[in-house]
C-alpha cells in the first residue's frame, strides 16, 4: 500500500504518485532518470537527514541535481533556512507556487497598504510573543484590539485590577511603551472593559461575568465579556480589512469560547477582506467551522506571524531573486 502522503498526493492528482526511499543518492537518481513526462516522485521526508535543518549546501546542490526548476509552496516553513526551502534556490531557477503566492497576495499589503479601515486583532497567551506582530500592525492599522491572556498585562500598566490573570511583569515596560506609541499615531487601541473570569484556570470552572474593567482579586480573566465583544464586532463590521491573531479567551474551554467564537463569527460576517494567521487561532476558526467565509486563513503558523512581524522570510527571499 501507498503511505498516506504518497496516496492522497495521487488521488488529488489523479495520477500515480511513486515514491522513493531516500532522498539523495544513486537509487533516487536512477528513479529520476527513468522517469517520463508528467511522471511524479515523491521523495522521502527530507528531515530525516541532518543537514536539511542544518541548511547545508552539499545537501541542497544533491536535491537540486534531481530536478530542472525548484517551486517552493511550504509557506509554513518559509521563516525556516532550510536546504529544501532555501539552500536548494541557489542551484536552480526557483519560484513560488499557487499557495506562497496567495498568502503574500493577502498579507503583504497589510504591511504597505491595507484597505482602510484596518483594523488589527491580536490575542493569545502572552504580550512576549505577540509584541513584535503588534509593534509591526500599529504602523498601518487604524484600530488594534487586543484580547485573549496578552491583554492583561496592557489593563495592569493602566493602573486596573487584574486578579490572578496571566501577567508578564518584565513585559509592563514594554506594553507601556507600545500604547504610548499606539496614542502618539492615533490609532485607537481597544482593551477588555468586561470579562468572563474563572476562580480557577479549569474545564469546569463556573464562569462568572464581570461588568468592569477591573477585577476582583481572587479570579482569572479567561474570555472576554459582551461589552468588549460588541465594541469588537462593531469595528470588524466598519472595516475594510481586518487581521485575527491569538484568541480573545481560553476557547479549549467551552465556557470561555464566545468572544474567540464571536469574532470570528463578525469576520465570516464581514465585507472586509479578512487575514488570519497562527495556530490556535486558525485552529478556532476550523473549530467553528468559519474556514470557507474568511478571506485567507494562512496555513503557516510560525511564518504568518514572522511575515506580519515584518520580517524576510529566507523561504521568500529565495525566491525572489
Ligand atoms: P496563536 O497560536 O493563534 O498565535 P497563541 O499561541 O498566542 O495564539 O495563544 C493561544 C492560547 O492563548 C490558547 O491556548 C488560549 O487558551 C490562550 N489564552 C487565550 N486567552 C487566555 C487567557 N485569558 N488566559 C490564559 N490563556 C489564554
Ligand atoms: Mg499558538
Amino acid at each position: 500500500m501507498a503511505p498516506p502522503i504518497a496516496k492522497r498526493f495521487g488521488e488529488l492528482l489523479g495520477k500515480d504518485v511513486q515514491l522513493a526511499n531516500d532522498v539523495i543518492g544513486d537509487e533516487v537518481a536512477n528513479q529520476v532518470a527513468s522517469m517520463k513526462a508528467g511522471d511524479v516522485l515523491l521523495l522521502e521526508n527530507v528531515r530525516f537527514y541532518s543537514e536539511e535543518e542544518e541548511n547545508d549546501p552539499d545537501f541542497a546542490k544533491n536535491l537540486a541535481s534531481l530536478g530542472d526548476v525548484y517551486v517552493n509552496d511550504a509557506f509554513g516553513t518559509a521563516h525556516r533556512a532550510h536546504a529544501s526551502t532555501e539552500g536548494v534556490s541557489h542551484y536552480l531557477p526557483s519560484y513560488a507556487g499557487f499557495l506562497i503566492e496567495k498568502e503574500v497576495k493577502f498579507m503583504a499589503p497589510l504591511l504597505s497598504a491595507p484597505e482602510k479601515p484596518f483594523v488589527a486583532i491580536i490575542g493569545g497567551s502572552k504580550v512576549s510573543s505577540k509584541i513584535s506582530v503588534l509593534e509591526s500592525l500599529v504602523r498601518t492599522c487604524d484600530t488594534i484590539v487586543i484580547g485573549g491572556g496578552m491583554a492583561y498585562t496592557f489593563l495592569a500598566v493602566q493602573g486596573h485590577t487584574i486578579g490572578k490573570s496571566l501577567v508578564e511583569d518584565e513585559y509592563k515596560d514594554v506594553a507601556s511603551s507600545f500604547l504610548a506609541k499606539a496614542k502618539e499615531k492615533g490609532v485607537q487601541v481597544i482593551l477588555p472593559v468586561d470579562h468572563l473570569c474563572g476562580a480557577q484556570f479549569k474545564e469546569d470552572t463556573e464562569a462568572i461575568s464581570v461588568d468592569a474593567t477591573d477585577i476582583p482579586e481572587n479570579l482569572i480573566g479567561m474570555d472576554i465579556g459582551p461589552k468588549t465583544i460588541s465594541m469588537i464586532v462593531d469595528v470588524v463590521t466598519k472595516a475594510k480589512s481586518v487581521v485575527w491573531n491569538g484568541p480573545m479567551g481560553v476557547f479549549e474551554f467551552d465556557a470561555f469560547a464566545e468572544g474567540t467564537l464571536t469574532v470570528a463569527k463578525a469576520l465570516a460576517e464581514s465585507e472586509a477582506t479578512s487575514v488570519v494567521g497562527g495556530g490556535d487561532s486558525v485552529a478556532a476558526i476550523n473549530k467553528f467551522n468559519l474556514a470557507d467565509k474568511i478571506s485567507h486563513v494562512s496555513t503557516g503558523g510560525g511564518a504568518s506571524l514572522e511575515f506580519l512581524e515584518g520580517k524576510v522570510l529566507p523561504g521568500i527571499k529565495a525566491l525572489e531573486k
